[in-house]
């Protein structure tokens, strides 16, 4: 398999550098938080997949539901006015269960083109409500929005730029709010006032709020470092939106359906957003689906103006009736006490691993529910991220790998979690204990 591996399968670039020359490692199958390589040996996921498989490996009954829905009916386009049952019921649940007005759903395929498609819809809603010159987007540093083409342009990961001219012209960024790293210091107040005061500047610097179409924000910015904002953020990001009339999308891809502790970290933080995309826990990664959510004012704004100046854009695969089958009986799981048990697993994993904060490298441990990260530093007073040229990140990955954990790690350091919301209490302790063991091995 290694050497079929090496000589077809393309992987997705810009992982971690030096996986190539180590070889894949091949999973042949998984049960709950355990998957197993294809040598017979278990590790625990402690990222579920890539922030996705939110109800664990191994659940009979999403499998059955797809083979239900598969042999039943395993495909419908979603064009033409055609549309099939799992499709009309899982929009109307998730609609029922969404913030406030987000009453329309748009299927995609994953988050990236859920991205795309917010993209083309407000440049669309901007355009029939009379506001084509409303085309300029902003989004924030360290923020991750997909990596198709227009996507990766709103991502501020510079990897994702290079040899694209990316970010087109009318894509801009602001200064993540990063507590640990920010400017301003770690006080709420200063770095909620210093966002607003970088989104009012940005506005003004590409033509003043008439020429902003829309802001995107993670409610948790993930693949960015898990960085979380400080409290009443997003609110007050959310308002300065709606006050100069720019659209705030929410990018829930990876916050949605329970990581954090609700269904969608919006609803804990009581805002209500214009758009707001959705994937991963979705179908929980059994199959590829994603989300976009309409307020009510957007949706209506796009209906009304079909006939005049039509935006084309679907997917073969929108709504597609397994995925939908499938997301279906995820949110039944959901409900039917996952998110209980991910809201308890998420703070005993909190409490872990503010358990290792004397550790000499631990910089900062932060998170919510079950989305937390580790910032390693070499000096935690000067807060000095561990040398590049070393490779952390890929040497601390392989590391937890012969500790029996898969963990992700970030850039210079910056040990992301994200296990599935079945953990036990003692998963939960062995992830804890094996991050230890981890740590341990890369001081010495
Ligand atoms: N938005 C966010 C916040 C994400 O984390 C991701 C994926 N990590 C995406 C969009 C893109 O999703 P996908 O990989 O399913 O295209």
């Amino acid at each position: 398999l290694i050497e079929l591996d090496r000589a077809h399968l393309v992987h997705p670039v810009a992982s971690y550098r030096g996986h190539e020359r180590a070889g894949v490692r091949v999973l042949r199958s998984a049960k709950g938080a355990t998957v197993t390589d294809a040598g017979g040996r278990e590790l625990l996921d402690g990222f579920a997949g890539l922030w996705c498989v939110n109800a664990g490996y191994g659940q009979d009954s999403i499998v059955e539901a797809a083979a239900r829905q598969m042999r039943e009916l395993p495909y419908a386009t979603a064009y033409f006015g055609l549309g099939s049952e799992p499709a009309i019921r899982l929009a109307a649940a998730l609609a029922e269960r969404a913030p406030g007005d987000l009453n329309h759903v748009y299927f995609t395929l994953g988050g990236s083109d859920a991205v795309d498609t917010t993209v083309r819809l407000i440049r669309y809603y901007q355009t029939v409500r009379g506001r084509p010159e409303k085309d300029q987007f902003i989004s924030l540093d360290q923020g991750y929005h997909g990596s198709s083409t227009v996507g990766a342009g709103l991502t501020a990961l510079p990897a994702f730029h290079a040899q694209f001219g990316l970010p087109f012209p009318w894509q801009h960024k602001i200064p993540s709010p990063y507590p640990y790293r920010n400017p301003v210091g770690g006080d709420p107040e200063a770095i909620i006032a210093a966002s607003l005061a970088a989104l009012r500047a940005k506005a003004e610097e590409v033509g003043g709020p008439g020429r902003v179409a829309a802001f995107y924000a993670e409610p948790i910015q993930g693949s960015g470092g898990v960085i979380v904002p400080p409290p009443g953020w997003l609110r007050a990001m959310r308002d300065l939106c709606a006050e100069l009339d720019i659209l705030f999308v929410a990018d829930e891809v990876i916050t949605g359906f329970g990581r954090t502790g609700p269904l969608f970290a919006c609803s804990e933080e009581e805002i209500v957003p214009d758009l707001m995309t959705t994937a991963k826990g979705l179908t929980s990664g059994y199959v590829p689906m994603g989300a976009v959510f309409l307020s009510d004012r957007v949706y209506d704004a796009i209906a009304d103006g079909a006939g005049e100046a039509a935006v084309g854009h679907g997917y073969t695969y929108s709504a597609h009736p397994v995925s939908a089958a499938v997301g279906l009986e995820v949110l039944r799981l959901y409900e039917d006490g996952l998110l209980e048990n991910g809201r308890r697993a998420g703070a005993r994993l909190l409490a872990g691993l503010h358990g290792l904060a004397g550790h000499p490298l631990v910089g900062e441990v932060r998170g919510r529910g079950l989305l937390a990260a580790v910032e390693l530093v070499t000096d935690k007073a000067r807060r000095t991220p561990l040398p590049a040229a070393a490779d952390p990140a890929r040497r601390i990955f392989d590391r937890a790998w012969d500790n029996g954990l898969v963990l992700r790690a970030f850039g210079t350091g910056i040990l992301g979690f994200a296990p599935p919301l079945c953990c036990t209490p003692a998963e939960i302790d062995a992830l804890v204990e094996r991050t230890r063991r981890t740590l341990d091995q890369t001081l010495a």
